[in-house]
């Protein structure tokens, strides 16, 4: 095997943090469905503790590092603390930066997030295709409007995020969002197309300096102290973690702001309407960067419960495979963790699935559920007359 030279950069006592206990491997989507030691948490540290003792890496370390979901499913279980998270994040930053890990046309499919009017532009013939039936269904692809209604301020109380592939593709669900945290008497206003992408899937991809500039541009898109509420798992678990990403003040600052919108709604429970009586039942799945890294999955029940009979899954926040970009890069593997996740949704016996991430929405639904986001149901219950 071919060997390349690296400097992994990451400190010997966080690698040495882990104590090969194991306890770890049933929470790991990808060794779950391999039962290989190097796609485990456990397997992947031990294979960065080599690169690290040794200063060269091979095929067989991109290829585990590659395949890792970056769910973070491994740190909730550790009883050591290991940073799993961080370590992975360091480790896809050096491959980026000192290998040919992303290739140039990766690099400019990330960079695309960033730019809005090309997004838009992308998205509208995406429209065309849908409209004469070309892409086939099994995509998961939500029905994208050819033209989009532009999303109007209505206060300052609060700021809702966006995104990039969300607002393109799912404008409709912040239409909901809004009118949900409109009912709780706050005004919500949008930030300019500065806040274009949080940079999220540059992070997950090693590309930490278009992650740093997105994320400067992010900021100074959200001006004043109003609270920043984010609709979408994955970009609030990246908006959260700027101070750690950009090492500033400003950065810390900014991340006390953020909360996920249904964290926000928890805390403003009794100023959301009241119905008579529960309608239904939904089986909730949790986002691993709800679950596992912001842990405040339980914000969703809270909210939805108020409507609805919200059931939780059985399989302790086991990943769904969505992984940002994963399913896409991932095709297989990610099938394959999904059909474990199936497996816990069907045995609720719910006609819908609720969650909180589009990724993994969009990805659940690809298998053929109903999925949809918890405040879309929400919406659609305190507009319900009964
Ligand atoms: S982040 Fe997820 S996929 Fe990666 S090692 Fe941890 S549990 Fe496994
Ligand atoms: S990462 Fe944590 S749980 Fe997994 S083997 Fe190491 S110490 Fe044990």
């Amino acid at each position: 095997m071919m060997k390349t030279k690296l400097d992994l950069g990451i400190p010997h006592s966080d690698l040495a943090s882990c104590v090969s206990c194991g306890l770890c491997l049933p929470h790991c989507p990808t060794y779950r469905v391999t039962q290989e030691e190097s796609a485990s948490p456990r397997g992947r540290i031990a294979l960065m503790k080599h690169a690290a003792d040794t200063g060269f890496i091979d095929e067989e370390f991109v290829e585990f590092m590659d395949a890792c979901i970056q769910c973070r499913g491994c740190e909730t279980a550790c009883p050591a603390g290991v940073e799993f998270g961080s370590m992975m994040e360091t480790t896809r930053e050096a491959l980026a930066t000192q290998t040919s890990y992303q290739r140039w046309w990766r690099r400019v499919g990330y960079r695309t997030l960033g730019w809005p009017n090309f997004l838009a532009f992308g998205s509208r013939v995406l429209s065309v295709l849908q409209l004469v039936r070309v892409l086939p269904k099994k995509l998961g692809l939500p029905q994208i409007p050819l033209v989009q209604r532009k999303l109007l301020s209505s206060g300052n109380d609060v700021f809702l995020f966006t995104g990039c592939i969300m607002d393109a593709w799912m404008r409709e669900t912040h239409r909901a969002v809004q009118r949900v945290v409109e009912a709780t008497g706050n005004g919500v206003q949008f930030p300019s197309k500065a806040a274009a992408c949080c940079g999220a899937l540059h992070v997950h991809a090693g590309l930490g300096d278009e992650a740093r500039r997105l994320a400067q541009r992010t900021m100074a898109a959200f001006p004043g102290e109003a609270p920043i509420l984010v609709d979408s798992a994955g970009c609030g678990a990246q908006l959260k973690s700027y101070g750690h990403l950009l090492e500033t003040k400003e950065a810390k600052q900014f991340a006390e702001r953020v909360l996920d919108v249904h964290e926000w709604l928890a805390d403003h429970i009794n100023e959301l309407p009241q119905k008579p009586e529960k309608s239904g039942r939904v089986a909730v799945q949790d986002p691993c960067h709800l679950r596992h890294v912001q842990k405040s999955h339980q914000s969703v029940y809270e909210v939805l419960g108020r409507y609805i009979e919200a059931v939780p899954l059985d399989d302790e926040g086991l990943c769904c495979g969505a992984g940002g970009a994963y399913s896409a890069f991932h095709p297989d593997t990610a099938a394959d963790v999904r059909d474990r996740k199936l497996a816990s949704i069907e045995r609720t016996g719910a006609p819908v699935v609720a969650s909180a991430n589009p990724g993994c929405l969009l990805h659940l639904r690809s298998a053929g559920l109903e999925v949809r986001h918890p405040l879309e149901i929400v919406d659609s219950l305190i507009a319900k007359d009964v």
